[in-house]
Formats: C-alpha cells, structure tokens, sequence
C-alpha cells in the first residue's frame, strides 16, 4: 500500500511501519500532530493514557489521555455554563448551525471514513454509511426543529378564558455513553436533536474508537456550536459512567443490555430519565412468495455489515419450506463471492472485527455449535491471513436450543438458517428470546407482510430491505422492546427525550372558586351543569 493522502486538508493517514517482503498486508499510521490536536479536546489530566491499536494490522494508533473523575466533573462544569447561554439562541440559529454540520460531514468525509476504518476496521463502504447517517440526522432535526419543540396550544378547561400553551423545556446536560461499532455516528447521532433542544453534551464514547469519536466533536465545533457546549471525557465506563450519572439531567446510552441495566439503576437512583438503545438477536424471515434473489442480497446486507457487528443486523433467517432450498443456494453463493480485506480501499465487503475479545466470542459461537451438530453451509473460519482479528461471514445450519448463538446475541458475521412450515410457527419462533430490536420481512405481498410485522415483537421491521430503511427513515422513531431498550432514537421521540414538557394556562376573567357571593354548594351546582353541558357538546 502507498502512502494514502486521500483528504482535502492533507489527510491524517500516512504510512505505518511495514515490511513488504514478509508481510504483503497494508499497514498505516496517522500523523502524530493530526492526533496529538484531536485528543488535546479531551478533558483529561491524570497523566495516564490508553494506547490505540488499528485492528487492521494491530499498530498502534494513538495514545488517548485519560480523565479522572475531578475531569468529568470539570467537565459537567464547563458544559453547564454553555448550556445556558446556548439555550437563549434561537432554534433558527441552532438549525442553521446542524446544516453546516451537514455540509461540513459530507466535504470530510474521506477524513471522517478514514479514521473511522482506521479504529474499527469496517470496510470502507460500511464505514461510510456513518457520515450519511449523521447528515441525514442533521438535516431531519434541522428541518423539523419547529415542528418538535415549537411552543403549542392545548385544550384549556374553560373555553375561551382558559389559554393553554405547552413549552420544551431542555434538560440541560445530558450524558451520551456509546460503543465502538459505529463510533462516528453512535457518537453523535444521539448528541444533534439534544442539542438543537438547547442542551449541552458530555460524551464518553468506547475506549477503542476515541478517535472517530473526538474527530466528531472537532467538526461540531468547525460548523458553528460553541466549544464547551461538548464535552468528551475518556476511560474505562465502570469508572467514567458512574461519575457521568451523578452529573447528568438524562443519560442516552448505546450498548448490551448488561451495561444497560447498571446504567438503568444508576438513573433510577438519581431519578433522571434515560434512554437504553441495547442489543438484540434479530429475525428476518423469507416467506414463500418472495423475491428470493432480492431476499439473498438482502440477507448478505442484513448478516455480514459491519462483519455483523451492527445491533440491528440478523442473526436469525427463517425460511419459508417451499423455497427454502433455492434460498440457500443464492444466500451461500453470494456469501462465498464476498470480497474480504482488512484493507481502507473501497471494494472490499466485509472488513476485520475489531477486536481480539470480538475474535474470541465468535469463535467460541461456531466452534460451540458444531461441537454439537450444527453444519457450516459457509465460512467458519478466523483468517490471520488477512488480518489479526478477521473472521469470514459464516452460516450455519442445525442450530438448536443447546448451543450458545441459538439465542445469545454473537455481535459478529454468523448467522443461523432455520425452516419452517406455517407463518404462525414463523412468528413464534422469530419472538422466542429476551430480545425485540430490529426485524425483517421478504415477500411480494406487502399486505401480507405488513400485517405480520405488526405481530413482530421488534421496535423496528423493515420489509423487503435488511434495516437501512427504517434506520435511515430518521421521522419513524428506531429502538428496541423487551431486553432490546427502553425509549426511541430518530424521530420525534428521539428529540423530545432531552426535554421537560412545561404547561403554562392564563386564566381570564373567571376564577376556579364561587364568585358573585355564590356558596360552595351553589358553586359545585354551576360546575356540574356546565360539565354535562361540556360532554353535550363534544368538548374532549
Ligand atoms: P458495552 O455495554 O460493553 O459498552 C458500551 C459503552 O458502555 C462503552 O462506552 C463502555 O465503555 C460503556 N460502559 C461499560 N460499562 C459501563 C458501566 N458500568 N457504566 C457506564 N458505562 C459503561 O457494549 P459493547 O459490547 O461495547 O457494544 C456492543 C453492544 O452494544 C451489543 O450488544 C450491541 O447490540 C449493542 N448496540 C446496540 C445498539 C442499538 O442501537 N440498540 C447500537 C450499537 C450497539
């Protein structure tokens, strides 16, 4: 590999240490003032820092300070006194400024994809859906900003002299926990409507992706939101995420439901609000009239993005009986033909996992399920060759209860093939488990379709796509039921969390006490027939 100097402003990847003759594989490595003024945003004084390796060709990457707990409080601190001053400006002014943000992501993005291959180890073309995700966020929220938190009218108790208005209110500073498996967009597609609702944001972002994570929060500050407004702090989240919840109006995190219950007992604790986006075992099933080639690309989509480090992608495929056979000769086919490379050139489909720990749970998942019968239809095999921590998208056949990826969410590229004979058994079978997150259904009968859906435990089904159409359909809220999460990101959900709703009612000329020298007994009379009248005439 050349040296890549692929980014307008003089690129931040340059050539990492490498030996061609006895390791063909690329290798890279970042400036180190490229890295040196990113992680210089970071509030972090304990003289410690994390080193960051590349899962591509595990160099290192960066060294990542690390804050203490007096830094998240310094850092609480600082995003207070922005917030209140941000919370003056006008939502026109903040709309505008979330435009810029989406002008400015789609000009860097070979920058913002680079960094993001570079700490994740995702393909290129899945790295790139994190800059669309976050421009399609900008520019929804942007958009609707007064539809959402627009001062409205509501139904006062007394027509005409009773006026009723509604008011959002910004919480103030919200925490944002997230993980690393799309660490530009989980980092910040969160943090835009809290935002533009007029908060401030302190975000913790996974340790392996600081990076993509820290590039965000320099671009916010490019497009016009004020410095402090943002704040990232870095550590282990056993350490940070306790203090952030001390600190925080509203908690959003990102992750496994493990996490997600400690992080539910710390706000409950606090009585504050938060939302829980956590993981999932998701189903997708092909019912006999689809289209099975659609159906097939599809699957690859939905099983293999990301290496299947994606918590809306499938784990689950149930097939119609009477095409099952045909089904899975297009879905292997098209899995074998998959281009693999841990490498930052477009054209690859699956890129490497991102980590050892990754490695190790998908591994111990195929290996667990054959050892007790499962058949391997493709794949099954760790690929050093290609990378440290790469791992070929694998299918397996025969899964049963007993093996661990019957019904534990792998989080990598594997995924099970069950048959079956009815839809009702369909149905059943794909709301089996704790989890409810994402779904997807293939057939040529929309009607059909959409009425299964709704039979779906899932808090999202896409029909006839893997899951980028409702991921990307930022009006429809997106999020899990069950063990899957608790509230909704996108839509208006996704922004009204970071507010408190305030009812502010102006009473005109009459007065809610007898009036006139009327008694308590006279006044309960009046009260009472104007009630019946009320119901009469149809007033909610
Ligand atoms: P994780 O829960 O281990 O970590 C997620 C984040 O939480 C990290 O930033 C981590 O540092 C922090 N954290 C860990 N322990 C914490 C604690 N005690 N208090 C506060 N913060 C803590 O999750 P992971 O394994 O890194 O991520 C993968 C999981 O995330 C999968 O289960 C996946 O399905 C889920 N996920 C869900 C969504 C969604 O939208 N539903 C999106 C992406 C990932």
């Amino acid at each position: 590999m050349s040296a890549q100097n692929p980014t307008p402003s003089g690129g931040p990847v340059v050539d990492g240490p490498h030996d061609p003759e006895h390791d063909p594989r690329a290798s890279y490595a970042l400036e180190p003032d490229y890295t040196a003024a990113l992680t210089a945003r970071l509030v972090a004084t304990s003289g410690r820092s994390a080193e960051a390796r590349s899962p591509l060709d595990d160099a290192p990457l960066a060294h990542i300070p690390q804050s203490t707990a007096d830094d998240v409080a310094e850092a609480y601190a600082r995003a207070r006194r922005a917030q209140v001053a941000w919370a003056r400006t006008s939502l026109d002014h903040r709309s505008a400024v979330l435009l810029r943000l989406h002008d400015l992501i789609l000009d860097r993005q070979d920058e913002v994809i680079d960094l993001i291959q570079l700490e994740s180890g995702k393909a290129r073309k899945h790295a790139f859906d994190e800059p669309l995700h976050v421009a399609l966020t900008a520019r929804y929220y942007a958009r609707t900003a007064h539809q959402h938190l627009d001062t409205r009218r509501k139904i006062g108790v007394v027509p005409g002299l009773t006026r009723v208005e509604l008011n959002r209110i910004p919480k103030g500073v919200v925490g944002i926990i997230s993980p690393w498996n799309y660490p530009f967009t989980m980092a910040l597609c969160d943090g835009l409507p809290a935002l533009l609702a007029g908060n401030a944001v302190v975000a913790k972002p996974d340790h392996q992706t600081m990076l993509s994570a820290l590039l965000a929060a320099q671009l916010l500050e490019e497009a016009g939101f004020p410095k402090d407004l943002w704040q990232v702090v870095a550590g282990p989240g056993t350490q940070i995420g306790p203090e952030m919840i001390q600190r925080s109006d509203y908690i959003c995190f990102t992750g496994s439901t493990a996490t997600g219950r400690i992080i539910a007992k710390g706000c409950a604790e606090r009585l504050i609000g938060c939302s829980l986006e956590l993981g999932g075992k998701n189903p997708l099933l092909v019912l006999r009239d689809a289209d099975l080639e659609r159906a097939a690309e599809g699957a690859v989509r939905a099983s293999f993005s990301n290496a299947g480090q994606l918590c809306v992608s499938m784990e689950r495929l149930f097939v119609a009986d009477q095409v099952y056979d045909r089904f899975v000769e297009r879905f292997v086919a098209r899995t074998e033909s998959m281009t693999l490379g841990a490498t930052m050139e477009w054209g690859n489909d699956m890129g490497t996992l991102i980590s050892q720990q990754q490695l190790d749970t998908v591994t111990a998942h195929v290996e667990d399920a054959v050892a007790k019968g499962a058949r391997v239809l493709a794949g099954g095999n760790a690929r050093p060759d290609l990378g440290p921590y790469f791992y070929e998208p694998t299918i397996l056949e025969g899964v049963d209860p007993e093996m661990t990826c019957f019904g534990t969410e792998t989080f990598g590229p594997v995924v099970s093939l069950y048959r079956f004979h009815d839809e009702a058994d369909a149905i059943a079978r794909a709301n089996a488990g704790q989890y409810g997150l994402n779904a997807s259904i293939y057939s040529r009968d929309g009607d059909r379709a959409r009425s299964i859906a709704r039979q779906i435990k899932c808090g999202t089904v896409n029909i006839n796509e893997a899951f980028a159409a409702t991921f990307a359909s930022l009006d429809a809220p997106m999020g899990g039921m069950r063990e899957s999460g608790m509230g909704r990101r996108q839509g208006a959900e996704g922004i009204l969390r970071y507010t408190e709703t305030q009812s502010v009612a102006t009473q005109r000329l009459l007065r809610f006490a007898p009036q006139f020298g009327m008694s308590d007994e006279g006044y309960a009379k009046v009260m009472t027939a104007n009630l019946r009248l009320m119901k009469k005439l149809g007033r909610p």
